[in-house]
């Protein structure tokens, strides 16, 4: 990644594809690529709305599904329509994730589905558990 100043604009260059890498095999073994960049959409501690670019991280080597990084680059202009727009342009893919529908919080990470199939996050899913055990 470069960063620059050209007059009176910073300017961020990101390769558009990262190469995989593999650990277990050759430093010069051509594994493939992927995108560098993902746009994210999640809501903050407060439950407002966030979007931004965070990094690929290459899991292909563990033979699971890339993840990503926190935001990178947080995108505060236009809403979440022109966002996902952007991303199209940019030929990038966007991760929204999910937002408990109890709490309103973000779900970073693995969730259960409650019993109407809206995911729940871990905190929520124990209170509901704890109040089973009271009925
Ligand atoms: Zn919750």
């Amino acid at each position: 990644m470069e960063i620059y100043k050209d007059k009176d604009k910073i300017i961020f260059e990101v390769p558009f594809w990262t190469k995989r890498s593999n650990p277990y095999m050759p430093d010069d073994a051509d594994i493939g690529s992927h995108k560098t960049l993902i746009g994210i959409i999640y809501n903050d501690e407060f439950g407002n709305e966030e979007r931004g670019f965070a990094k690929v991280i290459d899991m292909d080597y563990a033979d699971k599904q890339d993840q990503q990084t926190d935001t990178m680059i947080h995108f505060w202009e236009g809403d979440k329509k022109s966002f996902i727009e952007l991303c199209e342009k940019l030929e990038i893919s966007v991760y929204e994730y999910p937002i408990c529908q109890k709490c309103g919080k973000t779900i970073y990470g693995s969730h259960t589905i409650d019993k109407n199939g809206k995911p729940l996050c871990s905190e929520c899913e124990i209170k509901l558990e704890k109040n089973k055990d009271k009925l």
